[in-house]
């Protein structure tokens, strides 16, 4: 293999993994930290005050641009031309994947082992602990930066059941999904 391809793949593996830094420090720091003094913030307090409230596509690309140039011109700079285009591709690639699973604890719910662990893991951060596993698709840096909190069961508030259309649904057809076991509606 050759020097540009192993830039590009050794970029692309670095971005990935500074995807996750990435993650937790933009939903934390600047989500969570800064109460509303910047759109970050506001953007995502935005989605707790209403969790079926996403900020608009058009406004996260306006956001993700600058990031993702710095990561291009910064790690190209740094580590050559190969392993910037790998780096900005890893963590496009890992803010995409963070997207969909997001939405997905949402709106679509816990369909697979894993996603029954994230939907907790990220659901316990809304109803009771914001303070508190702020990682979306790793527990990794909640774990090492000690803000990570294990969730066996979330409670929900009875009044909040309709933000969350899959645990509605599985609630009223009488159904019983594994997940639901996850699951305590307080009143
Ligand atoms: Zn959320
Ligand atoms: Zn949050």
């Amino acid at each position: 293999m050759g020097a540009n391809a192993i830039g590009l793949l050794a970029g692309l593996a670095g971005g990935l993994v500074g995807w996750t830094l990435l993650e937790y420090a933009i939903h934390f720091w600047l989500g969570h930290l800064p109460r509303g003094r910047i759109l970050t913030s506001r953007e995502h307090l935005a989605h707790h005050a209403d969790i079926l409230y996403f900020t608009p596509f058009a406004l996260k690309v306006r956001g993700a641009i600058p990031v993702l140039s710095a990561v291009l011109l910064g790690a190209g700079a740094a580590f050559g031309a190969w392993a910037g285009a790998g780096a900005t591709i890893g963590i496009a690639a890992g803010w995409t994947v963070y997207e969909v699973v997001h939405q997905s604890i949402h709106v679509n719910g816990p369909r697979s082992a894993w996603s029954r662990w994230a939907a907790r893991h990220h659901l316990e951060h809304h109803f009771r602990n914001p303070r508190a596993n702020h990682g979306v698709t790793t527990p990794i840096w909640d774990l090492l930066l000690g803000t990570h909190v294990p969730v066996e069961r979330v409670r929900v508030p009875a009044r909040a059941v309709p933000s969350l259309p899959w645990l509605e649904r599985a609630l009223a057809s009488g159904s019983t999904p594994e997940f639901l076991a996850d699951y305590e509606i307080a009143s």
